[in-house]
């Protein structure tokens, strides 16, 4: 037993022999959720390719020593960084012979690693606006609101119209002002899967002289690939006048394992203001284009293999793979009274909302979760429902024929369940509080009346720190405005992150 072993700890008195040790994290690994399988609808991209994660892990092993700190004394990572850089660029309209033939770009750790430096070169860029700000539609990704609040850059949220919720390209230019130093958009938003309208949104920013961002962390090496099938995927990257920069996660759909994403600016002189350097101290003289500093080689060769190992020829079969199961589990919804799609799909999302009061999305989450279909509750906002996401990979479709009867079966059971029923004074203090009257003691009360935050440790046996429910949970967060929900989940998450001893 681990907890014999180790008594929680990471640091036993005596070492371990190693394949103990890997035993442990098997048996811990054994309480996720299944990576693999295509019943898992959000946080993992699997392309169901035989071979592929072992190439990727050796191709992790081979640099996880290196470091990405100095690209003159590690030149193996600095070709592969600019190989994937290459193959980003030309991917998203840039590169020799485009439109955009001076594109540069940086590997970064994650999305919101590159939104945020994408928000970092805009303000740089302008040392003279002493209040920058950044345009976003309301539909944005949540990186850019943080990217906001650490580089102090205020954000101005545009609301999208609940019909289409694609940003409004009129109400975007009116947002606008002397201090604005950036306009973003998404191809696509990651709640919804819809593609902004970025040649409007572009044009305006460009008419203004602004910077503008697409984020395309989560659809940029997809949409390129359903347009070539036959979608009618509408001018997202810098084929697009007015584009300055744009992003794309490679851990997401080009399938490489976490850590990697790649920030592309349409010139140099767009990108000089994301660097830091710094000569000013006894030290080695710093310049770093991401905001980690020492930066591990394996997410990078990881990368690297995976996209040489599939190649554009793998990436076209798996974007056909992937559009046949939205397809499949879009009908699949439809094929269900008492579900509504949010959006048609155009991408590679499946959102789903309810059209009936007796049937709460967050109970059929549970029960969706009880037969092994593991999807993404999101909560109302601002006159937009509570929906489902699934995020759709190319591991779904040998399973999207057993998708709808259980979608059936779910619903009928939520049904039969019927909404949740919180006690009304807690319902009622969710919707009053403000975020300065959760005291931890309160939130601990709340905590343990909904089954949160038990034993967490390595060792710790039972049900571990979450209900197996978690419906009551989204409940109580969807019934509270939003900066309680966030004081909320701080609370909330603070319990479950507890040290080990
Ligand atoms: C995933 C995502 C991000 C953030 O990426 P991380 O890799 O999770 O940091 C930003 N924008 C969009 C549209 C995304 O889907």
């Amino acid at each position: 037993m681990i907890d014999e072993e180790t008594g929680g700890t990471a640091l036993p008195e005596r070492g371990m022999a190693a394949e103990r040790v890997l035993d442990e994290i098997r048996l811990l690994r054994g309480r996720d959720r299944p990576t693999h399988g295509g019943r898992l609808f959000a946080y993992v991209y699997d392309p169901a390719v035989p071979g592929l994660d072992e190439l990727a892990a050796a191709a992790h092993a081979q640099s996880a020593h290196v470091n990405g700190l100095d690209p003159t004394a590690f030149p193996s990572l600095l070709a592969m960084e600019n190989a994937l850089v290459g193959a980003a660029g030309r991917l998203l309209g840039g590169g020799p012979g485009s439109a955009a033939p001076d594109v540069v770009g940086s590997v970064t750790g994650g999305g919101t690693e590159s939104l945020i430096l994408a928000v970092k070169a805009a303000r740089d860029a302008h040392p003279e606006i002493t209040a920058p700000r950044l345009v976003v539609p309301s539909s944005a990704h949540a990186a850019f609101a943080k990217a906001a609040h650490y580089l102090r850059v205020a954000l101005d949220v545009v609301p999208v119209p609940p019909d289409t919720l694609r940003a409004d390209p009129a109400a975007m230019a009116a947002a606008i002002g002397p201090d604005t130093v950036l306009v973003a958009c998404s191809a696509p938003s990651y709640a919804h899967g819809v593609v902004d309208p970025v040649a409007e949104i572009a044009a305006v920013a460009a008419e203004a002289g602004r910077r503008c961002h697409v984020d395309a962390c989560f659809g940029g090496w997809t949409l390129p690939y359903l347009r070539r099938l036959g979608a009618p995927v509408p001018p997202f990257d810098f084929t697009v006048p007015g584009v300055t920069s744009v992003s794309v996660d490679l851990h997401k759909y080009a399938y490489a394992p976490k850590g990697v994403s790649v920030l592309l600016h349409r010139d140099p002189a767009l990108r000089a203001p994301q660097y830091f350097a710094y000569a000013d101290w006894p030290g080695y003289t710093m310049i770093n284009p991401t905001i980690a500093s020492t930066r591990s080689g394996g997410p990078i060769a990881a990368a690297y293999a995976t996209l040489r190992h599939l190649g554009d020829d793998g990436y076209l079969r798996l974007a056909a793979t992937t559009r046949d199961a939205v397809a499949g589990l879009a009908d699949a919804v439809r094929a269900v009274d008492g579900l509504r799609l949010m959006a048609e799909p155009e991408s590679t999302v499946v959102c789903f909302t309810t059209t009936d009061p007796a049937l709460d999305l967050f109970v059929l989450v549970d029960e969706l979760t009880l037969r092994g279909w593991h999807t993404q509750p999101q909560l109302t906002y601002a006159g937009l429902p509570a929906s489902v996401h699934l995020t759709v990979t190319a591991a779904v479709a040998p399973r999207v024929a057993e998708f709808g009867p259980a979608l059936a079966d779910a619903v009928a059971a939520a049904r039969a369940a019927g909404p949740v029923a919180l006690p009304p004074d807690l319902l009622a203090l969710a919707g009053a509080l403000t975020p300065d009257a959760l005291t931890p003691g309160l939130v601990a009360g709340l905590a343990a009346g909904l089954g949160l935050g038990g034993g967490a440790g390595v060792g710790s046996a039972g049900a571990g720190p979450l209900p197996e429910r978690m419906a009551p949970v989204n409940a109580l967060l969807d019934a509270a405005p939003p900066a309680v929900r966030e004081r909320l989940l701080v609370e909330f998450v603070g319990l479950l992150q507890r040290p080990a001893w």
